[in-house]
């Protein structure tokens, strides 16, 4: 599968967030923003497939 430079920048930044939002999970363990920051990681990782995704549909240099 080849992929664009465009689909690597989309998911690097996806990427880059659902890692900020996990480090701060790990930090803030046990309290309310942890719980917080672990439910936005996992949304994030659902936009990110889905972004993923529409673009793999129209692009043309990814397939
Ligand atoms: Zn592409």
């Amino acid at each position: 599968m080849k992929t664009c430079h465009r689909f690597a920048r989309i998911k690097s930044g996806f990427e880059q967030d659902t890692a900020f939002l996990r480090n701060h999970a790990e930090r803030h363990q046990g309290e309310t923003s942890a719980k917080v920051s672990r439910a936005q990681a996992l949304g994030s990782r659902q936009r990110m497939a889905t972004a993923l995704g529409r673009h793999f549909e129209r692009c043309r240099e990814c397939g």
